[in-house]
């Protein structure tokens, strides 16, 4: 079948959608991107991405696969930034430190020096007062709040389409888009294929019902510091963690919580106290230079108190092929959601490896 013959149906307008749909542009089909919330809306807390960090630390001492999606991801976010100095994106220096050392802590940071190329373990000397160890490396920072607007720029100036529709099942989407279209096509296609990049959503999409998919919940809040140019993780003496990623605008995020099947949409009032406490202990230059003698929590330029629910799933991402019968005829759909902390960092490989498994079905 030539590639323009068939409509690629991409549900999700999150950073995993935007980037698939805008590879499968790239490898010349037809897309369409069916989504419920798309970036620009009002914030909600339906919509993962906005609420991210977001960096790139590497998780993948687990799965070759995860592994391969965040070396590709990182490789793409470096070219885009040769490519185009205006993107959303840049690289900064990133330490991590740990007061207190754990056979956990202690694989992630070998896992990090074997895995960013610039890496190296600090000295006991370079270590601040309290702090076991640490690592330094390169890292990549998303400028979130522009970069989904520029990705879905970028999608609709490729000649992508997008429909905003609260997409109840895969097999209604089919019907009704592909069937007995509702929205113009740019082309007669002789068949269809859905990508499901729906997050959190995959838990109650018909079709799919995954009952594997839960929220981990991550409060931070957003500090305007424009002073601040690297990032840093930071593990204090009970194993609770501070992160700090700057953006390019000037405004950095202090994170966090990892609240595994928790809810709740709005900030807790404790929790951003501790956020703050934990924050200017592990990186007092987060205050402005005339305030850091004596720390104090009243003196952070808070911006916002955010809630995001990181898109989890038992067993990790699912990128697989699996496939539909509507009406008497056969689709292939590709899953690629499950992304759970790393959605940005894991975006690019994802979007690639779900166009690799498209287009290997669809020459079976
Ligand atoms: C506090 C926090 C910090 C994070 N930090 C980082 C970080 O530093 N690095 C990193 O890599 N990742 C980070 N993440 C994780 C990252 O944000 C997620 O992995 C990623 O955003 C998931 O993207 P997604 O596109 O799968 O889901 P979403 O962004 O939730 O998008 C889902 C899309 O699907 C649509 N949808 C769902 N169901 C339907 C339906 N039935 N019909 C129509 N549309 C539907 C929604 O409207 C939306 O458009 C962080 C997350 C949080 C919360």
């Amino acid at each position: 079948m030539e590639k323009l013959e068939l409509e690629v149906f991409v549900i999700g307008s999150g950073v995993i959608g935007l980037s698939t749909a805008i590879r499968a542009l790239e490898a010349g089909y037809n897309v369409t991107i069916f989504a419920e919330i798309f970036p620009g809306d009002p914030k909600t807390i339906e919509y993962t991405s906005f609420w991210a960090g977001a960096n790139h630390i590497s998780v993948a001492t687990y799965s070759d696969l995860m592994h391969q999606l965040e070396r590709e991801t990182m490789q793409t976010f470096l070219d885009l930034i040769k490519e185009d100095p205006l993107v959303p994106v840049m690289t900064r220096p990133q330490i991590n430190y740990t007061e207190t050392m754990t056979p956990e802590i202690q694989n992630q940071f070998n896992h990090i020096c074997q895995f960013y190329p610039d890496s190296r373990s600090l000295d006991a000397g370079e270590l601040p007062k309290n702090v076991v160890a640490g690592v330094t490396f390169t890292t990549i920072c998303v400028d979130v709040p522009r970069y989904l607007p520029y990705l879905m720029e970028r999608f609709l100036r490729a000649g992508g389409k997008a429909c905003r529709a609260k997409v109840s099942s895969l097999s209604s989407l089919i019907s009704e888009s592909y069937h007995h279209p509702t929205i113009p096509r740019s082309s007669n296609p002789k068949s269809a294929a859905v990508i499901n990049c729906t997050g959190l959503g995959a838990l109650s999409l018909g079709d799919v019902l995954d009952t594997d998919v839960f929220p981990t919940r991550g409060e931070t809040l957003i500090i305007r510091a424009p002073w601040v140019h690297h990032g840093m993780t930071y593990y204090n003496e009970n194993g609770d963690i501070s992160y700090i990623i700057p953006r390019q605008s000037g405004d950095v995020i202090l994170g966090g919580t990892f609240q595994v099947d928790d809810w709740h949409p709005t900030s807790r009032p404790e929790t951003v106290r501790a956020i703050k406490e934990r924050g200017i202990r592990a990186y007092p230059e987060l205050l402005p230079a005339g305030k850091r003698a004596n720390p104090d929590i009243n003196d952070l330029d808070v911006v916002a108190e955010c809630v995001g629910l990181r898109t989890t799933r038992k067993g990790g991402i699912r990128l697989e092929t699996t496939s539909l019968d509507v009406d008497g005829q056969t689709f292939p759909v590709i899953h690629n959601y499950g992304h759970g902390g790393a959605g940005y960092q894991t975006s690019w490989g994802s979007a690639k490896h779900a166009i690799d498994l498209l287009q290997a079905t669809l020459k079976r």
